[in-house]
């Protein structure tokens, strides 16, 4: 029998790194090259063939050495220090920071400039990404990142604290960290208290749900993400929890690492970095080693 293999339609790029590449292609078609300070997307095949129309991937420390040209801020947003290096340096920014980003840079901004040392800044994340980064410098660094439970030693609980999370975290685990934290203040008994918000953005919480249901009804899923993908990371955990047959891989080359035996159907589907174009790329390949093995 003829292995069935279907896309997930919810998968692919989410609208922030569609804008983002979108900005980048439209740069390109008029100047030969332009700058993009780190990765654009976390997707090494999708950097490939942007690389290929003039983008040039380039880091942190390069960006403070240059001057007099253009840069291309992505959709994880930059901390304040970036725009300032910029404008001594008389380098125009194009600022493809997702909307949803950039109103949580602004809603961190306008807390800690209003509260400064009165309140301590929690940020649930993972420590040293980039939007993680940019978060952080909106409260000049004095924020504090938890990327797990072991981080909360470094809170003061006999101060006030707001929380955010990082927009592609895991939903659940953020909840659940809310709940400890609560309780950690309950006992400390010292009268200050956890302000919450839930800052994760939707298109990758509904996605959760979403994939959840596709990994159930396939006998085999093929997750595509690049390795530094947050949201990668959280939504192939999310598949494998619902079908222990998930193989997740970054390339059409790592196809050769999936066991099809005895299989019927494969559900292929990714994370927000993921380019419909790879994924279509990968389904057609499953499609030749199910002929290949007729
Ligand atoms: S996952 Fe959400 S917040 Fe992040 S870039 Fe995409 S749309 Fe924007």
């Amino acid at each position: 029998m003829p292995l069935k293999v279907s896309i997930d339609e919810h998968s692919g790029f989410c609208f922030g790194v569609i804008n983002a590449i979108r900005t980048a292609e439209n740069y390109l078609e008029k100047h030969r090259s332009l700058y993009c300070l780190g990765d654009i997307v976390h997707n090494s095949e999708e950097v490939k063939r942007l690389s290929g129309l003039g983008l040039k991937i380039i880091t942190h420390e390069k960006f403070s050495m240059l001057k007099d040209t253009t840069v291309l801020i992505r959709a994880h947003g930059e901390p304040p220090e970036i725009y300032d290096i910029a404008k001594k340096n008389n380098i125009e920014l194009i600022d493809a920071t997702c909307p949803v980003v950039l109103r949580l840079q602004k809603r961190i901004s306008d807390v800690y400039q209003k509260s400064r040392s009165g309140k301590q800044i929690l940020i649930f994340g993972k420590k040293g990404h980039a939007e993680v980064v940019g978060l952080l410098g909106q409260t000049e660094n004095n924020g504090i990142v938890i990327a797990s439970t072991d981080d909360l030693q470094a809170v003061d609980f006999s101060k006030p604290s707001i929380i955010y999370s990082q927009t592609t975290q895991n939903l659940d685990q953020y909840y659940e960290l809310v709940d400890v934290l609560r309780r950690l203040y309950e006992e400390a008994g010292k009268g200050a208290s956890l302000e919450f918000e839930d800052t994760i953005c939707r298109k990758v919480s509904s996605r959760a749900r979403q994939i959840a249901e596709f990994a159930k009804k396939h006998d085999l899923v093929i997750f595509v993400t690049g390795e530094k993908s947050s949201n990668g990371l959280y939504l192939s955990s999310v598949c494998l929890q619902n079908n222990p047959r998930t193989f997740i891989i970054s390339s059409v080359s790592q196809l050769g690492d999936v066991d099809f035996s005895g299989i019927e159907t494969v559900g292929i589907c990714g994370a927000t970095s993921t380019p419909m174009w790879l994924m279509e790329q990968i389904a057609a390949k499953c499609s030749d080693f199910s002929e290949n093995n007729g």
